[in-house]
């Protein structure tokens, strides 16, 4: 039929601009070496509840864990420049 869109060629946007769906942030550290490395944290949203792993509450005791990323940094200025950045990839795109 004509002018229908294609529901394919919809520009989606995640449903989550924090994780961008992932459910993982992956942030930069200073260690306690001198160097940045990175590091990870898990989403707010449901895709982060995937990820959640605290080491002490294993069978296999470790002190390591993933930390939710409000614990780390401000999780809307994360998502201010997702969105920033997947606007500026897509606004030119059909369907927009
Ligand atoms: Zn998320």
């Amino acid at each position: 039929m004509k002018g229908m869109i294609d529901k394919k060629e919809k520009v989606k946007a995640p449903n989550c601009f924090i994780c961008m769906d992932t459910g993982i942030i992956i942030y930069p550290e200073l260690t306690q070496f001198g160097y940045m490395a990175d590091k990870v944290a898990r989403c707010t949203c449901p895709k982060g509840n995937q990820y959640i792993y605290e080491g002490k509450d294993c069978k296999q005791k470790s002190i390591y864990r993933i930390p939710l990323i409000t614990e780390i940094m401000d999780p809307v200025e994360i998502a201010r420049n997702n969105y920033k950045e997947w606007y500026e990839r897509n606004k030119n795109r059909e369907g927009f």
